[in-house]
């Protein structure tokens, strides 16, 4: 008989804030410094110096809750977390334990296989990073307390996930949320965005929950789906073969491919939490979470349905346009420059996003005004469609608007009758085979022939008298 077994996934994720400065000194946060020079007495763990709460990074932990459909507790308390390693020089963490910030809240997923449903989450709470251990190949580690009281937020999820499917959902999910928001950079391998996986198994209508390990260490999103597909399949042969899990934490091995066992898993009390003396109670004014409601911005969910609802895109162009916040924020520069979505929005997706990646449009020489404009072109026929791919060749070599490059280089689409019909006329006479080819019946030719017109043309005549000329004049022999 094989048993049915049933995956049940938590996920915690530590969320880097993008504060300007550390979440209780005034040491600048920004990544890449001089290693050890983000530095102060405060975030070094000193005797006798006081910690102060930045205001900024409350702001942006409210306003993560609230994207997440959080409750925002009024009074919530930092507390002391105990552990020793050499990257925690207070000896201590500044986290909060028992009233966090933010509860009971919950994300949307949609996961590859399975169904679209909502995930609790349990909790936001606000804490402080850690230093940096460097492991040198000569043995010795090195230690860079520059990310020392960095703000973090913790997400953690109700154990509601039921396959890595679903795990990776969440993840990207609320990847997109914390990016939208502006919170958060989102970058997994710099480890602004890290997430531990709790994983157990049970037979299929069990009601408790088994044995959890705690898989860290994952920093792609392909990374999480492999180590918890790894780790279901341990789980599952290990019981199978008669033993037990024991709960730990486990280390995700890249190269590997395979999880292994880092410790015994901690309980709370290892960890003698107390309320952190030197910080007063977290109180919040009901009037700065309601201003921080109104202001929050549009999330990525919302603009999918309005980009398909105001601009008759299609649900998949919604997705790809809104994958990174800067891409949607291009899109919307453009369309309203000028207003044709589906132009721009082909624009965007094909010859755009072919030469640069989502992340750095905002950079390109290509701005959302010229490439507006370039479609404004197209469409009061200034220039055709195939020439407004040289064009765009052009903008994105040269950074120069498109009108001054259409007409610093003459391509200005031939409207004018009389200079087309020249053309025509000499094409007919030059190609009597397919011309009497045509007459007698093979009508395919007829492509042959606006092919050398619009050659002779230098892509500038207009496609549609072309056509116009070519049935009256091949009509008329
Ligand atoms: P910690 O890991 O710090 O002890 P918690 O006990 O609150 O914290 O659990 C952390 C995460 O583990 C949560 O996301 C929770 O949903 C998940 N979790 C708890 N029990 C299980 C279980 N048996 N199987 C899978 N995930 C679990
Ligand atoms: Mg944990
Ligand atoms: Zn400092």
């Amino acid at each position: 008989m094989s048993i049915d077994w049933e995956v049940v996934i938590g996920l915690e994720v530590h969320c880097q804030l993008l504060t300007r400065e550390k979440l209780f000194c005034s040491c600048p946060t920004d990544f890449g410094a001089p290693i050890n020079s983000n530095t102060c007495p405060i975030c070094l763990g000193h005797p006798g110096v006081l910690p102060v709460l930045n205001a900024e990074a409350v702001e942006f932990a409210i306003r993560a809750g609230l994207a997440l459909e959080c409750e925002v507790r009024a009074r919530s308390v930092f507390s002391r977390k105990h552990y020793f390693y050499p990257d925690l020089p207070k000896g201590y963490q500044i986290t909060q334990y028992e009233l966090p910030i933010l509860e009971h809240g919950k994300l949307f997923i949609e996961p590859e296989s399975g169904a679209a449903r909502t995930i609790g989450i349990t909790r936001i709470h606000m804490e402080e990073d850690a230093g940096k251990s460097i492991h040198m190949d000569t043995g010795a580690t090195l230690v860079d307390l520059n990310r020392a009281g960095v703000p973090l937020i913790e997400i953690v999820s109700e154990p509601e996930m039921r396959s890595a499917d679903d795990a990776v959902a969440y993840l990207k999910a609320l990847h997109e949320v914390v990016r939208y928001l502006g919170v958060c950079d989102g970058n997994m391998e710099e480890g602004s965005f890290r997430c531990d996986a709790n994983v157990s198994i049970r037979p299929r209508g069990q009601a408790k929950f088994g044995t959890r390990t705690e898989i860290k260490n994952m920093n792609t999103f392909r990374g999480v789906q492999r180590a918890i597909e790894y780790e279901i399949s341990r789980h599952i042969e290990v019981i199978e073969g008669g033993g037990a899990i024991i709960q730990e934490t486990r280390l995700w091995d890249e190269g590997a491919g395979r999880t292994r066992s880092m410790r015994g898993k901690e309980d709370a009390h290892d960890y003698r939490y107390f309320p952190e003396p030197d910080l007063p109670v977290l109180v919040l004014d009901p009037a700065q979470v309601e201003r921080l409601r109104g202001t929050q911005p549009e999330l990525p969910a919302a603009m999918r349905k309005r980009l398909v609802s105001d601009y008759g895109l299609s649900p998949y162009d919604a997705g790809v346009l809104t994958a990174e916040p800067v891409l949607a924020r291009y899109f919307e520069a453009a369309v309203a420059a000028h207003r044709n979505p589906k132009a721009i929005c082909n624009w965007v997706t094909s010859e755009l996003l072919g030469r640069v990646s989502a992340t750095a449009v905002g950079e390109c020489s290509v701005t959302p005004h010229g490439l507006a404009r370039l479609v404004a072109l197209i469409d009061d026929a200034t220039i055709s469609g195939k020439i407004a791919k040289t064009v765009f060749e052009r903008m994105m070599e040269t950074g120069r608007a498109p009108d001054e490059i259409v007409e610093a280089e003459g391509l200005r689409q031939v409207t004018d009758t009389s200079a087309i019909e020249a053309i025509v006329r000499g094409v007919i006479e030059a190609n009597p085979v397919q011309v009497s080819g045509y007459r007698s019946g093979k009508v395919g030719l007829k492509g042959f022939l606006v092919g050398q017109v619009m050659k002779q043309s230098g892509g500038k005549a207009n496609p549609g008298l072309v056509n116009e000329l070519l049935d009256r004049l091949l009509a008329e022999g």
